[in-house]
């Protein structure tokens, strides 16, 4: 989204909305306290440099608070989340016209990649399969094995995808935009034996808290996804809240772990000519669309992945030997 475009989105949601800190948006949900306007709440996922470079600066001149939610083991270094690097393999294998097979990756490799090929007629598609369909730690597997064959390396990027600094997060922390937790390794944790995204949700709470030198008690899922589990986890390791992609409004009393939250893109404010609308953009924002059916949200509750690591790791060796 071009910096233009976000600070009309920013103008237009200041006329009908109080912008506010997460805390205070908990409180209202909570009945805790009742505003004389509705509330909205500025989130980010995944950390990039671009939040720092183009939306810091409009944010910090209107003085408007927001939230970055940050996968922490990627702060500070050159290192890009997995979906980003199947992303660049993807895009580079549909132009070199390789598929799943021909790309010439080992067994079981090749074998997840004919599975997310199967109905998807765009790498994007095929990118949600693999994400969808795999542990987290294997697509870095996987990312890794496509980027060899394809002379690709893991930090090649746009800049903008980089992963923000320490300084970065702390300055903006400074101005009201705080760092909440995205998982350490931007791990779907619903597809992770229960005790493993634990063992995340604690590191990454700690990483971050040390890193930006404040409590961190807000999480965002990655892939929207969540179950009862993980929720259940997040309190126990003292979070607060937990943010979904769901396109939804929050209303009041809605579960602080299961927030809903609406995407503006470039796109969102384009009216009929093609150019910024606020008409559009208002109703992106009050859900109008959501209202008359013409956009469908796609819930991320899922069934809790209550095994262990050490059924996994028993499960592959059984699988393994047979
Ligand atoms: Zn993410």
């Amino acid at each position: 989204m071009a910096q233009e475009t976000f600070k009309k989105h920013l103008e237009t949601l200041a006329e009908d909305y109080d912008i506010v800190a997460l805390d205070r948006a908990l409180e209202v949900l909570d009945g805790k306290s009742r505003p004389s306007r509705d509330i909205a709440v500025i989130t980010f996922d995944d950390g990039y440099r671009d939040v720092y470079d183009h939306a810091f600066p409009v944010m910090r001149d209107m003085k408007v608070p927001g939230i970055v939610y940050v996968p922490s083991a990627f702060t500070g270094t050159n290192r890009r989340i997995a979906h980003d690097r199947l992303w660049s393999a993807l895009v580079r294998m549909k132009d070199r016209r390789l598929g799943p097979v021909s790309v010439g990756v080992p067994g079981r490799f090749e074998s997840m990649l004919i599975d997310a090929w199967e109905g998807a007629e765009t790498p994007n598609k095929v990118l949600e399969n693999l994400i969808s369909n795999n542990p987290t730690p294997v697509l870095y597997d996987l990312a890794a094995v496509l980027e060899d064959r394809l002379g690709l390396s893991e930090n090649d990027g746009p800049a903008g995808q980089l992963a923000m600094s320490w300084e970065m997060l702390r300055e903006m922390g400074s101005h009201g935009i705080e760092t909440g937790a995205h998982t350490a390794e931007h791990t779907v944790l619903t597809n992770q034996p229960l005790d493993e995204a634990r063992r995340e949700i604690a590191q990454c709470k700690s990483v971050l808290e040390k890193g930006v030198g404040r409590p961190v008690r807000h999480f965002a899922y990655c892939n929207g996804w969540y179950s009862a589990g993980v929720a259940q986890a997040l309190k126990g390791e003292g979070f607060v809240s937990a943010a979904t992609t769901e396109d939804l409004p929050n209303l009041p009393g809605v579960d602080p772990f299961a927030l809903k939250r609406k995407v503006l893109w470039e796109n969102s404010s384009a009216g009929i000519l093609g150019v910024y609308s606020k008409a559009v953009t208002a109703c992106t924002l009050n859900d109008t669309l959501g209202t008359l059916a013409l956009t469908r949200p796609v819930l991320g509750a899922r069934p809790t992945y209550f095994g262990t690591s050490s059924d996994r790791a028993q499960k592959s060796a059984t699988a393994a030997h047979g």
